[in-house]
């Protein structure tokens, strides 16, 4: 059994896709266009956006968002120690230094100790919507406002998870996505996009997308970058958009059912939700015992299973040089060591749910063994 398969959801659409795709070629729509415009279009009305820049990644959607909002060299920006690298990359990139904050209980930045990291050079803070969860926004965005910083949600695990009501995204002044193959909403290339709340940031996260232009070619009104969207994943993406409310409902009947088996279990823990939340199970992770053990035996009986992530951000070789101390990061230290990612998709079946359940139970019957 695949951790993902991809090739499911094709073979379900297959008709669908290729005509989306012969259309752009027909129309020699490459880069931009009709087709990325229409996608933006649906995209804000499906995620309720403001407004809405399309760009080449998800990477790319966070350093556009820092350079919009002016982040530069001899700035701080915070944000979570247990992503993917580019949360906290593009910081660096953009010439500020990434200030790390250990996890809690949902493997969400902990927002109680946001503050104690706050100085006068802080500028943002990124919380990351790990797993599919949302982070404690009401808090995140209490200190932000008392402290006037920016707040940028990494919504590249959160495609329509909500917080009190509020989809991802919204909260913030901007939310960044990823439309990578394997996210909830994944193109069949590198894509994504992001959500700017003020009608200014969203001129200059365009204009900054775009090699600095804004409706008129040629006219550079700041220098930029070259990150778009081309025709074929935005048609692509427009045909998926219309299946991801439908698909995060199957992924969160998957995750009840993953509860269900698992829950009684000593050696595992299972996701914990945040009271007002809606997780939309980008992940399905548990922590568990004997967690390679446990991995190793899964694959030897054809189940695909992944970590997410090996290790945390502040013990990177290119952090070395922060000299960061494990005992500052013991949650996301103890997540990186323990975490199991199971199969999880839209198109899998209940019975495989229960063969993962099962096949899990069996190892920790057998522990000792192992
Ligand atoms: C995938 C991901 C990104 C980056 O997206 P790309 O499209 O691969 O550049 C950023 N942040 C998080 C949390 C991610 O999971």
């Amino acid at each position: 059994m695949k951790y993902l398969d991809l090739k499911a959801q094709y073979t379900e659409m297959a008709g669908e896709i290729n005509s989306a795709i012969s259309r752009v070629i027909t129309n020699c729509s490459f880069i931009g266009g009709e087709e990325v415009k229409t996608f933006e279009n649906e995209f804000k009305k499906k995620f309720e956006a403001p407004y809405f820049v399309s760009c080449g990644n998800g990477t790319d959607a966070l350093f556009i968002a820092l350079k919009a909002a002016g982040i530069q060299s001899g700035d701080e920006v915070i944000t979570t120690a247990i992503s993917w690298i580019s949360t906290s990359e593009v910081i660096s990139l953009a010439g500020a230094k990434p200030v790390f904050i250990d996890i809690d209980d949902y493997y969400c930045i902990n927002a109680d100790k946001i503050e104690e990291k706050i100085n006068s050079k802080t500028k943002a803070i990124i919380p990351v919507h790990f797993y599919g969860q949302t982070c404690d926004m009401d808090k995140i965005n209490r200190i932000a406002k008392k402290h006037k910083l920016l707040v940028i949600e990494d919504c590249a695990q959160a495609h329509l998870s909500e917080y009190n009501g509020i989809k991802s995204g919204l909260m913030g002044d901007f939310g960044t996505f990823s439309f990578y193959p394997g996210k909830n909403l994944g193109a069949y290339g590198d894509a994504g996009g992001l959500i700017v709340r003020d009608y200014n940031y969203y001129k200059r996260c365009k204009m900054f997308a775009n090699h600095g232009m804004y409706e008129k070619r040629h006219l550079h009104i700041i220098e930029g970058m070259n990150s778009r969207m081309d025709g074929i994943q935005a048609a692509i993406l427009s045909v998926k958009l219309n299946y991801i409310v439908e698909w995060t409902e199957k992924r969160i009947k998957i995750a009840k059912l993953y509860d269900k088996y698992l829950s009684e279990i000593e050696n595992i823990i299972i996701p914990k939700i945040r009271p007002n939340s809606k997780h939309s199970y980008h992940v399905y992770a548990i922590k568990a015992t004997k967690r390679d053990q446990l991995k190793d035996f899964l694959t030897k009986n054809n189940i695909e299973t992944s970590i997410h992530y090996p290790n945390a951000l502040p013990f990177m070789p290119c952090y070395e040089h922060m000299s960061l101390k494990k005992d500052d990061f013991i949650n996301a230290f103890s997540l990186s060591n323990t975490e199991l990612s199971l199969p999880i998709y839209p198109e899998m079946r209940e019975e495989q749910v229960k063969v993962v359940a099962d096949m899990i139970i069996k190892f920790y019957e057998n522990i000792n063994n192992f």
